[in-house]
């Protein structure tokens, strides 16, 4: 075994693989970028080199940097994550010609499967089955249509250099095949900087399942599938294995299939065969077909452990360190089942758009593995990928397994940052996934359903105002004199004032909002709400519902709740503490609702506050450069004379 490796990464991926390493009692070699000195995976490691700025390719990407990294730390081996630098054949023989080991496969083995194209024909000659469809050289416009009307619409184009569904199109009829032909050869050209595509069958209804992989450069064996079909827009959201309704019979011939594919390249290490099944009925031998090998970890590689009991990373360390592999394919088996879901800072809502901010608290239940890259305090910065954790869980049965993930989602707790949580929570839920009727489209066809609804909630909003209203919380304090028994207590919650006025009583306090009157009782921990939790950061008041949102409140500024009292309504609060960029209205301006009237910076994220009704600007009261605090009166608006 190695004494020192080298981690060539960031994030949950960095971490994860530290904890095996360490646990195998190897020295652990962190690199990081300068936004990332104080990461999470720079914290798991025993020593840690700065390689360079924010961006990936002033950093990670820097392949000769990374190197002599690994030299000057006295390690022996680098381990490349996934991303990055993990199938670029380039980095893996310059890590070869400096006399250190690459934790993977050859420089050989990761250009065969490099580009789509080669890819295919390599496997066809293999015997693997592959999609039908063109991939040779012949880019010629006419030829390519001429394909596609051989092959049966509908087809897709692929980028032949392609990756995460970029330079791909669905072409349904023949004269739509020109335009989309020539938009996927733009994204390509950019994006990969070829212009090449190949292309297919579209497969209707499609299922993606996957083989792992394991080799030591001659043999492979395999450790079974997973089924990564919940996708939005091609991007993998939930994966699962054993594949619901897999077949012995169909099992053994992809698994064979793959290990084909493996062995003739030469595999070394932990790789991924990526095959499309035909999804309109259970799977058929002769319903699957490779789409691309992953020459890498995988992010999903989790479930399979959980399955197998095997630790892939462990595996990986071992193989790339000269031993072989340490189990032969009849000692492997499935145990139950395994699910894991992607946690991203990003807005369903809006599109799925990546977000970023500080996770001002971050919480998993008990009973789940969440592999994470931040903790509560860090940000999740625009340079990176936006995922906050994976969250896996493990059950004897596929049932008792996926009712663990939505468990765990809802027990799930992130602050500070819009994410996926309430989606996945809700997915996790989806009567048909649980009926094992999992295909490519279900996101999209559902995703109505699937969108959270994170209304008001009194009951959140009476918690938080007990909480913060400084109302004791032991129940043998609630009667010394001098606590007034009635308060009045003004909070905002993203953007919204809500007056409450707070009775205490025996049992506990009654508060009064807009809507009515509810209760909150004060228990030996302190002031408690059914099925809601609450957690006091330096930056707000957070209550979880246990439907995967978070809704953060803070008290109002007293100066601008007068100066509120005292105009009504009409007035934009701040959201939260934070720091005015910029203000686009002044005094006198007429306004319509929507309209932008200030830009707050907070939580290392800009808030557009728009005006919430036709008006006109009758005071400004805060300027570019402000630091405000949560609730301060920022304008007040008018109705037009
Ligand atoms: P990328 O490398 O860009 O991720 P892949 O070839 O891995 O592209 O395909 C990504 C996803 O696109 C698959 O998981 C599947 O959902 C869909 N897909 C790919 N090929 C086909 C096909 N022939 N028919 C239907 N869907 C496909």
């Amino acid at each position: 075994m190695f004494h020192t490796i080298l981690i060539a990464n960031r994030g949950e991926i960095a971490c994860r693989i530290a904890r095996t390493a360490r646990a195998l009692g190897c020295r652990v070699v962190a690199v990081y970028s300068d936004v990332d000195a104080g990461a999470a995976h720079v914290a798991a490691a025993d020593v840690a080199v700065n390689i360079g700025g924010a961006r990936p390719a002033d950093s990670y990407l820097r392949g000769e940097r990374i190197i002599q990294a690994a030299l000057e730390t006295g390690a022996q081996a680098i381990h490349p994550g996934y991303g990055f630098l993990s199938e670029n054949p380039d980095f893996v023989a310059a890590v070869a010609a400096a006399g250190l080991m690459f934790i993977g496969p050859s420089e050989s083995a990761i250009r065969a499967m490099g580009l789509k194209d080669a890819a295919k024909a390599l496997m066809e000659r293999a015997g693997v089955p592959v999609v039908p469809g063109y991939h040779g050289a012949d880019q010629d416009p006419a030829h390519l249509a001429g394909m596609a009307e051989m092959i049966g619409y509908p087809v897709l184009i692929k980028a032949v250099a392609g990756g995460g569904g970029k330079g791909m199109r669905l072409v349904e009829r023949a004269g739509d095949f020109a335009a989309a032909l020539a938009s996927a050869q733009g994204e390509a050209a950019t994006a990969f900087g070829n212009a090449n595509v190949l292309i297919e069958k579209y497969i209707t209804a499609p299922r993606h399942i996957e083989v792992q992989v394991f080799g030591d450069g001659t043999r492979a064996l395999h450790l079974f599938e997973r089924d990564c079909s919940l996708q939005r827009r091609h991007q993998k959201v939930i994966e699962e294995a054993p594949a619901p309704g897999m077949t012995d019979a169909v099992r053994a011939a992809m698994g064979q299939a793959a290990v084909r594919a493996a062995e003739a390249i030469g595999y070394k290490g932990a790789g991924t065969v990526e095959f499309i099944v035909d999804g309109s009925g259970p799977p058929r031998a002769d319903g699957f077909w490779f789409m691309e090998m992953n020459t890498r970890l995988q992010v999903e590689h989790p479930v399979t452990e959980a399955i197998t009991g095997v630790d892939l990373v462990e595996w990986q360390l071992r193989v790339a360190a000269g031993e072989p592999l340490p189990l032969a394919q009849g000692d492997l088996g499935i145990t139950g089942h395994a699910f894991e879901a992607r946690l991203y800072a990003e807005d369903v809502a809006a599109g799925f758009l990546p977000a970023t901010g500080r996770i001002a608290h971050l919480a998993f239940p008990a009973g789940v593995r969440a592999d994470t890259g931040v903790r509560s305090g860090d940000a999740i910065s625009p340079w990176y990928d936006p995922m906050v954790a994976k969250v896996i869980v493990h059950g004897p049965t596929r049932d008792i397994a996926l009712a663990r993930l939505a468990a765990g989602l809802e027990g799930t707790e992130v602050a500070g940052t819009v994410t996926n949580l309430g989606f996945l929570a809700r997915l996790a839920r989806h009567p048909g996934f649980a009926a094992g009727q999992v295909d490519t489209g279900l996101i999209a066809r559902d995703l109505a359903g699937l969108l959270p609804d994170i209304g008001v909630d009194p009951a959140s909003d009476a918690l938080a105002a007990v909480m913060l209203g400084g109302f004791p919380a032991d129940p043998g304090a609630g009667f010394t004199l001098w606590v007034p028994l009635e308060r009045r207590v003004d909070l905002v919650e993203s953007g919204r004032l809500i007056a409450a006025r707070a009775v205490l009583d025996d049992a506990g306090a009654t508060v009064r909002l807009d809507g009515g009157a509810v209760t909150v009782a004060r228990g030996p921990q302190g002031w408690t709400m059914p099925g809601r939790r609450a957690v006091l950061t330096d930056a707000a008041l957070h209550v979880f519902d246990g439907t995967g949102a978070c809704r953060s409140y803070a008290l109002v500024d007293p100066l601008a709740r007068d100066v509120a009292a005292g105009a009504g309504a009409g007035i934009t609060l701040s959201p939260m503490p934070g720091l005015v960029k910029a203000v686009f209205v002044t005094a006198g301006q007429a306004v319509a609702a929507g309209d932008r009237l200030a830009i707050l910076e907070a939580m290392k994220m800009e808030h557009t506050l728009t005006a919430a009704r036709d008006g006109v600007v009758a005071e400004v009261l805060t300027a570019a450069g402000a630091q405000v605090e949560a609730g301060a009166a920022l304008i007040r608006l008018e109705d037009a004379a």
